[in-house]
């Protein structure tokens, strides 16, 4: 079965074709400023460049169609004809508490997702303009939705629930969700595989460090614990976001700079971060070889970072009881053996000890923890869209 793999966002919609019989990657692109003057695709059939077409998209629906073509064109097509696609699994971002799993899309779901749409205003209803936009260029085929929150519903109430007064929770739906659900389930797996252990019996603590981060408490294969919380914004220090902040200094800040909810929220998503402590970029590369240069706010910033990282680590070794594995993924996690060796320094006492030369590996899957380590340190690099298309296999077996 091949099964095109679907994350919409407001303008702009990622794509990749999976062959579920091999699991290879047959192609992806990008479509960007969808309903923007200038829209452009790139597509890149799977060994091959990209190729840029660039053509009018007015809606999500001619994006599709322009990727349909792209997909069974003669010059740089992937598949004869669209019959070939047996499924489309779509991320969304946001599937409250109505979706622990992926489901298959129907009238009654998208209704549920349009309520959901209240707890993800920036994702979901972008995710549903992909879904009616791919019902409308492929009818017949089974549209699958995989949630980036239904790994984490597994959470106990101790840890999802927000002290604050309960009628929020039973009113508004206010508690902790937590998103990357899809990576964390993968990597948790792969990792498991990797130790040639059954996951039943591992304690992992998953760390997604990306532009975006997010660490998981992994018991036995179910999430009992992670870092995000009603909204992404919550958690670790993250590019552009502030992660967890004492939450008076809110209004506090408001009344002092005379700004709104709206500018607030921006602030502390788009203005803070590694971004905002540093004043450079929210590209760690970038803070990185400033902070190389002795420059005091970007190692400042890289400082929080990885400290913050591994306080949530600590918090989860408390959570967990016994740790089996901790693995990091997405861009800084896969990438930077810098940043993993001062996540996981000064923690020899708990049997997590990195072997330097082991370490040095980037976008490869690897245990990079000495040989006594009690506790095992892999990296594997993340793949949400080839766990999309298995759940949209499976969903459909
Ligand atoms: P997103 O959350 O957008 O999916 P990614 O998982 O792709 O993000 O992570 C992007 C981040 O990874 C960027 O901040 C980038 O600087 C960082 N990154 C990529 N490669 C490296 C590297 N070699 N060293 C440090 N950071 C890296």
């Amino acid at each position: 079965m091949k099964v095109l793999v679907i994350n919409a966002g407001s303008s702009s919609l990622k794509y990749q074709l999976i062959d579920m019989d091999t699991k290879e990657l047959m192609a992806k692109g990008l479509c960007e400023r969808i309903g923007i003057e200038g829209s452009l695709l790139k597509h890149t059939p799977a060994g091959k460049d990209a190729v840029k077409i660039e053509e009018p998209m007015p809606t999500h629906a001619d994006a599709i169609k322009l990727v349909i073509d792209a997909l069974v064109s003669k010059e740089h097509g992937v598949i004869a004809d669209m019959s070939e696609i047996g499924a489309v699994g779509h991320r969304v971002v946001h599937g409250g508490e109505a979706f622990s799993s992926s489901v298959i899309i129907t009238d009654e779901v998208k209704e549920v997702l349009k309520e959901c749409s209240v707890l993800a205003p920036l994702h979901n209803p972008a995710n549903l303009i992909g879904i009616e936009a791919c019902e409308q260029a492929m009818p017949g085929v089974p549209q699958i939705g995989v949630f980036d929150t239904a790994f984490h519903q597994t959470m106990p109430p101790e840890a999802y629930t927000y002290a604050l007064p309960y009628e929020y929770y039973e009113k508004y739906k206010v508690r902790r969700y937590g998103f990357h659900g899809t990576s964390h389930y993968y990597v948790s797996k792969r990792a498991a595989e990797m130790l040639g252990k059954p996951i039943e019996d591992l304690n992992i603590i998953t760390c997604h460090l990306g532009n975006g981060s997010s660490l998981a408490a992994v018991k036995g294969g179910k999430c009992i614990d992670t870092s995000m919380g009603f909204t992404p914004l919550a958690g670790v220090e993250m590019g552009t976001r502030c992660g967890d902040i004492d939450p008076a200094i809110i209004p506090f800040i408001m009344e002092k700079e005379g700004i709104t909810i709206d500018e607030m929220n921006t602030i502390m998503n788009k203005k803070s971060g590694v971004d905002g402590v540093s004043g450079i970029s929210s590209d760690f590369r970038d803070v990185e070889a400033e902070a190389d240069k002795g420059n005091a706010r970007a190692k400042l910033a890289l400082d929080i970072f990885a400290y913050t990282v591994k306080r949530y680590i600590g918090m989860y070794m408390a959570a967990l009881g016994r740790v089996d594995a901790i693995v990091f993924t997405a861009g800084v996690g896969e990438n930077s053996a810098e940043m993993r060796e001062r996540i996981v320094s000064n923690l020899d006492a708990y049997g997590i000890k990195l072997d330097s030369e082991k370490n040095k590996v980037r976008g490869k899957e690897a245990i990079v923890s000495t040989d006594d380590a009690g506790v095992k340190i892999l990296v594997v690099p993340t793949n949400e869209e080839l766990t999309i298309a298995q759940f949209a296999k499976e969903l459909l077996a």
